[in-house]
């Protein structure tokens, strides 16, 4: 098997980590050794590793109607109700349309198609580029990986496509200057967006995506005000005026966000549209139904996945908001068809999955139950932030914790830098090439399986996951950073 994001000298044909079955938050491989699931897969099984109700709609379905298209207005009763059923769950901004897909990266392969169609019909040939963000992940064809920020998708891939541009990671620990507050931080980062667009020019820019807390890239949560700045000043006074929160939130939109920096006002200043790759944050993780819910963003095109349907089957998405489908449309009726689509697109078993997911989602309350768990596994976790190679736990929701490994006790490598990055001293890199790697190998042998990436570890356990198995997390974790600090001493 040629191996996903695997190193030739992984060897993964020889000793590859096989997993046989899986039971709620955890996994077994072929010898029976049980894991903690700690990336609940691929951050996507989050209702766990054997929810019957979920197989039972895929078995009715198999039964009913294993498959049928949605090509030229055929369509499927999964497809057209789980289609009806995102649109109402998505509230906040207002969503028409759904087009659905195989993967996250395919949606978003999607999104630009639909965003060029867009501009084209509003004829606006020369809007087409999209910006990104250093360090995003969007996925790994063409297109989805041109708009990850992640050099080794490039790297001898001849990416990213000319027409993707990437600004500013908001991570704020590490690339924050002295001195800067968060508020700060995120200000300049929505200053150089701007100053990006105005360089390019803003008729050529067509779309800026992100995600909601960056996932993949490193788990990094946007710092104050990045997306939204909501000033408390402004709340306190239109409250004391008796205004209601959903009028405030308007009145925010319509008359306050352009005199605001930051980057979502900077994106609605040059008719750019927001386009919200929620495939990691959607349906809970962030303890809130999406993470648009978290962060204020009112986007124009949302992409979906993974959670989706729990990673059952393979299910992807894009949600339209009804400006954007109304240009489509009469596009679509001049030309006399939107030539876009997968044979498997509204696939009916995947849509009855999703169907069974988010019915899930909703009748056990998982979204207050992450939002009540989440405390436990984040604090139990930030215990570890005094360990001398831990620079920085971060994270929110149950999920998206992250650990940036440093060199805390050498003066000669800077504060933030990772052991990755400190190219200033090779000696230091040997000494730490593989702390990551190791570290994850002291969690596989203690029993947990997390996701490392170069010198950081990150988690995402399943949304169901119970506080007993949290303490066990967190104990597996205290084992490995204790081996891995006596590896490093
Ligand atoms: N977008 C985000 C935010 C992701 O995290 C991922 C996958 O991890 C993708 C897109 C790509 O999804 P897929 O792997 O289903 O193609």
């Amino acid at each position: 098997m040629l191996a996903p994001f695997t190193a030739g000298w992984q060897t993964t044909d020889v000793n590859p980590l096989v997993i046989e079955r899986s039971e709620g938050s955890y996994v077994y491989d072929i010898n029976g050794k049980k894991y903690l699931d700690a990336l609940a897969g691929l951050w996507c099984t989050s209702l766990g590793g054997n929810e019957p109700r979920l197989v039972a709609a895929a078995t009715a379905q198999l039964n009913k109607l294993p498959f049928y298209h949605s090509f030229w207005n055929r369509t499927t009763k999964p497809a057209l109700d789980l289609a009806k059923e995102l649109v109402e769950t998505f509230t906040a901004s207002k969503m028409a349309k759904v087009f659905f897909t195989n993967s996250g990266s395919e949606a978003n392969d999607t999104q630009v198609k639909l965003v060029w169609y867009y501009n084209n019909a509003l004829g606006r040939p020369k809007k087409k580029k999209f910006i990104a963000r250093a360090k995003s992940y969007h996925g790994s064809t063409l297109i989805s990986a041109s708009l990850s920020g992640l050099p080794p998708l490039h790297q001898n891939f001849d990416l990213p496509a000319p027409f993707v541009l990437h600004t500013d990671c908001p991570h704020y620990w590490r690339y924050h200057l002295p001195g800067e507050t968060e508020e700060d931080f995120s200000t300049r980062l929505a200053n150089n967006l701007e100053n990006l667009i105005l360089k390019e020019g803003p008729e050529t820019i067509a779309a800026f995506i992100a995600e909601p807390v960056m996932g993949a890239g490193g788990v990094i949560p946007p710092p104050a005000t990045y997306f939204e700045k909501a000033s408390l000043q402004w709340l306190i006074i239109i409250m004391n005026l008796g205004m209601s929160l959903e009028t405030y939130m308007q009145f925010l939109t319509d008359v306050t966000i352009s005199s605001i920096i930051q980057v979502q006002a900077v994106v609605r200043k040059y008719d750019i549209l927001f386009i919200a790759d929620e495939v990691i944050c959607a349906f809970g993780r962030l303890g809130t139904m999406f993470g648009c819910d978290k962060y204020n963003i009112k986007p124009d095109l949302v992409t979906l996945a993974k959670a989706l349907s729990s990673a059952y089957v393979p299910i992807g998405a894009i949600m339209v908001s009804p400006q954007v489908t109304e240009v489509v449309y009469s596009q679509s009726n001049k030309l006399g068809t939107f030539s876009h689509g997968f044979t498997y697109t509204g696939h009916p078993v995947a849509c009855a999955v999703a169907n069974e997911s988010i019915k899930l989602y909703k009748e056990r309350n998982l979204v207050e139950k992450v939002k009540r768990i989440s405390p436990r596994f984040q604090d139990g976790l930030k215990v570890f932030s005094d360990s001398p190679i831990v620079g920085e736990i971060r994270g929110t929701g149950l999920i998206l914790n992250t650990i940036e490994c440093v060199s805390k006790p050498f003066v000669d490598v800077g504060w933030g830098q990772s052991f990755e990055t400190c190219s200033g001293n090779k000696s230091l890199m040997i000494l730490y090439a593989g702390l990551g790697a190791y570290f994850g190998a002291q969690c596989e042998k203690h029993g947990m399986v997390v996701r490392v990436a170069g010198d950081t570890i990150m988690m995402a356990p399943p949304f169901i996951i119970s506080p007993h198995e949290v303490d066990e997390l967190i104990n597996i974790y205290g084992k490995a950073l204790k081996a891995t600090e006596e590896k490093v001493k």
